[in-house]
């Protein structure tokens, strides 16, 4: 019997450690199946979720209305004096011009803004730089011995050193060069979020600009064990690799090269906290609304620094991935009038904080989105409320949302707008009205670990263009798409494969007989893919192959027999098909 039995090996908190797991009950090959259960293919930084069949929603009939497109929002840092940059074309405009925004607030802030257009245009016109407050011709930040700040900080021993930089102070033991290159990169954030959420702190100082005097207090931690032993308390058994403490003032990270969307999570809610004008007594979110806390915090998880400027936002956003998975691959959804009642214990207490974290995510980016961007101008008032206490200036911004979140996720081609190559390392497209010609207007992204383009109709050649070197790939889902044999040398590429669902499609033997025999594969989907008996040597012989479903194919009894002999240990055919 199976029963699949929800198992978290971490529930967690924050981005970066979100690694949720499900674990069947033990199903062996004699075993009777009684309900249909499936594995589909988030990879670390979401949840892997199995998902019944029989509770499919196929969100694409329930879709009348769509919203416009998603906002991906162009922001400015400082530049060297003497950088190249090229012309932004087409950039989407903040939303200050908006009828709801009183002058007092649109004025300054527009001037703001053209500032730093201007400064880009122009990297060394020395007044713009004045005017910005980014007179230093040079990014770069010499440490000093960072002992007593270590000590006063309660640091564990190691070579700390304290790099002060115009907004930020930081500690860390990482080498120099890096921890030179992580403060420019905290720098570049600020301007970014100094443009996004002008009107949270623009009475914080005389002249509209972002106040100097106060330093923001960032620990980074090459050590894995000093880091978890220094915020044990706060963490509370979860593994993010970073955190915000209010208390403390600081936030703290452990080292990683590829893990920004972390960073900008955590020193969002340190900005909002503590740059922020006349903070509401309570902590942000403490009775209600935590879902807007942590929901901008991972919107801004998208921040991307594109050569010379950055965006926030947009279809390609992480998060919006895992959302396209939850809500349209599997139909779970959360309702936002729910999760707004809850306050900051209700949600931690939660046992399914991925899939909270994922619908709170959706929901800002939804919220931003509306009106092609007219919606932040809602967000901020939000946050204006929350942060603090109703005295908003964006009283009168109202942009609810006029579709559900699920008709926001379901996208098509027009709504693709470009990205880098290689820039993204998950995509979830499944069940959305995207076609082969969307998917040629994504740059090639060969960094891909989790691809998902499920029930599209696409061709061979539509994957093997959008991933061209599939060698990061670990998990695949290609079920009900057009692709047929030709993915074979495509496949046998990619050598990191765990998690493949080929269901519903025409491959055949050749397919399976190309998968790596030294992949880490653990699990395999073939359900009605047009594959024979000549496929069972090549199964078993995937020594670290789990499960495998091979109903409804050219499988025989005595193929699923001969299977089950050579690999006792694998579970066979545990999906319940309906009839
Ligand atoms: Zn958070």
């Amino acid at each position: 019997m199976i029963a699949a039995t929800r198992t978290w090996l971490a529930s967690v908190a924050e981005v970066g450690s979100e690694w949720v797991t499900w674990d069947f009950d033990q199903i062996k090959c004699a075993d009777p199946v009684e309900r249909e259960t499936k594995t589909t293919a988030p990879s670390c930084q979401s949840p892997i979720l199995r998902w019944p069949r029989v509770f499919v929603v196929f969100w694409s009939t329930l879709v009348f209305l769509i919203e416009a497109d998603a906002a991906r929002f162009v922001c400015y840092f400082p530049l060297p004096p003497n950088a190249t940059t090229m012309p932004i074309d087409p950039t989407q405009p903040l939303p200050m011009a908006d009828d709801c925004l009183p002058d007092s607030i649109a004025k300054p802030w527009r001037e703001y803004r053209d500032a730093w257009a201007a400064h880009h245009a122009n990297p060394g016109n020395a007044t713009v730089r004045k005017a910005l407050g980014i007179e230093g011709a040079d990014e770069s930040v010499s440490p000093s011995s960072g002992d007593a700040a270590a000590r006063s900080m309660r640091l564990p021993a190691s070579e700390w050193l304290l790099y002060t930089s115009k907004h930020f102070s930081l500690v860390t033991d990482v080498p120099e060069a890096r921890a030179a290159a992580i403060i420019i990169n905290l720098e570049r954030f600020y301007a970014v979020w100094t443009q996004l959420f002008f009107p949270l702190w623009k009475d914080r100082r005389a002249g509209n600009l972002p106040p100097t005097n106060v330093r923001h207090r960032v620990v980074i931690i090459s050590d894995a064990n000093q880091f978890r032993e220094l915020v044990r308390g706060e963490l509370a058994g979860t593994k993010a690799e970073g955190i915000y403490s209010d208390l403390k003032r600081t936030s703290y990270f452990l080292d990683s090269d590829d893990d920004a969307a972390s960073m900008w999570h955590e020193i969002t809610h340190q900005l909002l906290n503590e740059a922020t004008t006349d903070r509401s007594r309570t902590r942000a979110g403490e009775r209600q609304d935590f879902w807007m806390v942590e929901g901008i915090a991972c919107y801004m998880e998208s921040m991307t620094i594109v050569g010379d400027h950055a965006t926030v936002g947009g279809w390609q956003s992480s998060r919006l991935q895992y959302a396209r998975h939850q809500l349209l691959g599997t139909g779970t959804d959360m309702p936002l009038a729910t999760m707004r009642r809850d306050g900051r214990i209700a949600v931690q207490r939660r046992d399914d904080l991925v899939r909270w974290y994922t619908v709170a995510a959706a929901n800002v980016h939804q919220m931003a989105d509306h009106e092609n961007g007219a919606g932040w101008l809602g967000v901020l008032k939000q946050l204006a409320t929350i942060y603090q206490g109703n005295r908003s200036e964006l009283a009168r911004c109202n942009h609810p949302p006029s579709v559900s979140l699920a008709s926001y996720l379901d996208i098509d081609d027009s709504q693709l707008q470009a990205v880098a190559p290689g820039s993204m390392a998950s995509l979830c497209l499944t069940r959305t009205r995207v076609t082969s010609d969307g998917l040629a207007k994504i740059a090639p992204q060969s960094k891909l670990r989790w691809l998902d383009v499920s029930f599209l109709t696409i061709e061979t050649d539509d994957v093997t263009q959008l991933c061209p070197l599939p060698d990061h790939l670990e998990q695949l889902s290609l079920e009900a798409t057009g692709i047929d044999a030709g993915i074979a040398p495509w496949i046998a590429t990619a050598k990191r494969l765990r998690e493949v669902d080929l269901s519903s499609t025409r491959i055949d033997d050749s397919v399976i007989a190309s998968i790596d025999a030294d992949a880490p594969m653990e699990t395999l989907w073939l359900t009605g893919a047009t594959i024979t008996d000549a496929s069972i040597d090549t199964i078993a012989a995937m020594r670290t192959l789990k499960y495998v479903d091979v109903q409804r194919t050219g499988v025989s009894a005595a193929g699923v027999a001969r299977l089950c002999q050579q690999r006792p240990d694998l579970v066979v055919n545990p999906l319940e098909i309906a009839p």
